[in-house]
């Protein structure tokens, strides 16, 4: 029997989960319960593993078991862009590296189109729009970080569109931004809203138990997996536990456990949106990888949102680090709009991500008939989509070239000594460099 030692716990500060109505009551796992595929973890990861694999399997049962609720983790936590290609692009001119962007970006896209079939045949209300992503610079270093960015989206033929100081401007409602690039492809999205409606429209043979943590497993096959109030026995069983898939026996050293932190401002009043100005709704990512993303949302709500920092840590309640984050955050905000620095913020908030060191995915499986889709590098709401979805393909024999691409990937190398301290003086060094970006 296994004790899953390392579990998620969050508080209720999450903003964009905060400001939806409250959720229906949880339906929580009690007794003991049997299944064809039981995945633990409602992230994007589990939701696209759980669907695919109902989807394939219409006469299986299939059980989604999370700690939480869906809406209040990592998933409903994070900034909402859902990108197709990631802050900095490697591809120079290398033929090679040029493939392998390419390729990475067909990923995200089979992701990002899973998540749009859903939200359209399901009609979610949850702000999923595609307005693509600006990614902008307030520095001169800033600037030569776009113009390499810009490059590379040359040398891969992606289309993109610069903007100048005052297109800057118009948009985005304030003079701090020098230059910008819009790449069209992506969307944006109110998270907690996506993945709440993701849960809410499973199809019929999908069972869900939220605030559920799982306590201990008795691997198999069949696996027996225990919570304080109940069991599943299951055949076959899907991890897709991010971080805390270490609390389950596997990866041990393997992944780099990080916290990121994002702030809301309470509702703009209607004077404070003129004396904003700009657009109603854009997603902003800074030109250096550690700088601060912004998301502007109008609707249903009207806020601002800023996220930044990343701090090394196992724990989702690292709440001593909450008001550091949020004065840094608040630093951000004014930075960008001083004539908004009486609006304070209403939400601040924590949530788990992880890395490996060699930015290999966890993909595959585990042990006999465990499986595991961890590790999405900081756009999880692509990759993690897509990896849950080839995952479920995986396990019903359905081949893919993107299959076979997926299967194609390195996997995490082992943390070097002393990671942890290599990860922090890394991230402050990254924050000295980002300077203005943040
Ligand atoms: C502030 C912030 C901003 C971000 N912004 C973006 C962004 O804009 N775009 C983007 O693509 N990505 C972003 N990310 C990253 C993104 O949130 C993650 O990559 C993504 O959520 C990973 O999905 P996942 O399914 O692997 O894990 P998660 O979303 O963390 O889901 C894992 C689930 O497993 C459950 N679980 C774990 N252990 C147990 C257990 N023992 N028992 C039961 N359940 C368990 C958890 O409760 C959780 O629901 C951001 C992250 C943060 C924190």
């Amino acid at each position: 029997m296994t004790a899953v030692t390392h579990q998620p716990i969050y508080d209720q500060s999450n903003g964009w989960q905060e400001i939806l109505p409250p959720p229906a009551e949880a339906q929580m796992l009690i007794g003991s319960v049997t299944c064809d595929y039981l995945v633990i973890g409602g992230g994007y990861s589990g939701l696209a593993a759980t669907r695919r694999l109902a989807e394939l399997d219409p006469e299986a049962s299939v059980v989604l078991v999370d700690g939480d609720r869906i809406g209040n983790n990592a998933a409903g936590r994070c900034s909402g862009f859902a990108i197709d290609h990631a802050h900095n692009l490697r591809a120079k001119s290398f033929a090679d590296a040029k493939q392998v962007a390419k390729d990475a970006i067909a990923m995200n896209r089979a992701g990002l189109d899973y998540l749009n079939d859903t939200v359209e045949a399901n009609n979610l209300d949850c702000g999923w729009v595609r307005e693509g992503k600006y990614h902008a610079a307030a520095s001169r270093r800033g600037r030569r970080m776009l113009a390499n960015f810009a490059d590379s989206l040359d040398v891969i033929e992606e289309d993109y569109t610069k903007l100048n100081a005052d297109q800057c401007a118009e948009i985005f409602g304030t003079d701090f931004y020098i230059e910008a690039v819009h790449a069209p492809h992506s969307y944006l999205a109110q998270p907690a809203a996506l993945v709440r409606g993701l849960a809410a429209s499973m199809p019929g043979n999908v069972t869900i138990y939220e605030n559920s943590m799982v306590q201990r497993v008795d691997y198999g096959p069949p696996h027996s997996v225990h919570t304080d109030r109940g069991s599943v026995s299951t055949p076959i069983l899907i991890l897709a536990t991010n971080g805390f898939t270490e609390g389950f026996g596997f990866l041990q050293k393997h992944l780099i456990p990080l916290i990121t932190w994002g702030s809301m401002s309470r509702e703009l009043t209607p004077g404070e949106s003129e004396r904003l100005g700009g657009h109603p709704s854009y997603g902003i990512i800074a030109a250096h990888p550690a700088g601060t993303s912004v998301r502007r949302v109008t609707a249903p709500d009207n806020r601002i949102l800023v996220r930044n920092i990343f701090s090394f840590s196992k724990r989702s309640d690292f709440v001593s680090r909450k008001a550091w984050a949020a004065k840094t955050h608040r630093r951000s905000f004014d930075n960008r709009w001083p004539q908004l620095q009486d609006v304070p913020f209403e939400y601040s908030w924590g949530g788990a991500l992880s890395l490996s060191r060699n930015g290999e995915p966890v993909f595959g499986e585990l042990r006999s008939n465990v499986y595991g889709t961890v590790v999405h590098n900081g756009v999880g709401m692509a990759r993690g989509t897509i990896s849950g979805k080839l995952l479920a393909e995986l396990i019903v024999g359905q081949d893919s070239e993107l299959l076979r691409q997926m299967q194609a990937k390195g996997r995490p190398n082992r943390n070097l000594p002393f990671q942890n301290l290599g990860v922090r003086i890394n991230a402050r060094t990254r924050r000295l460099i980002a300077g203005n970006e943040e």
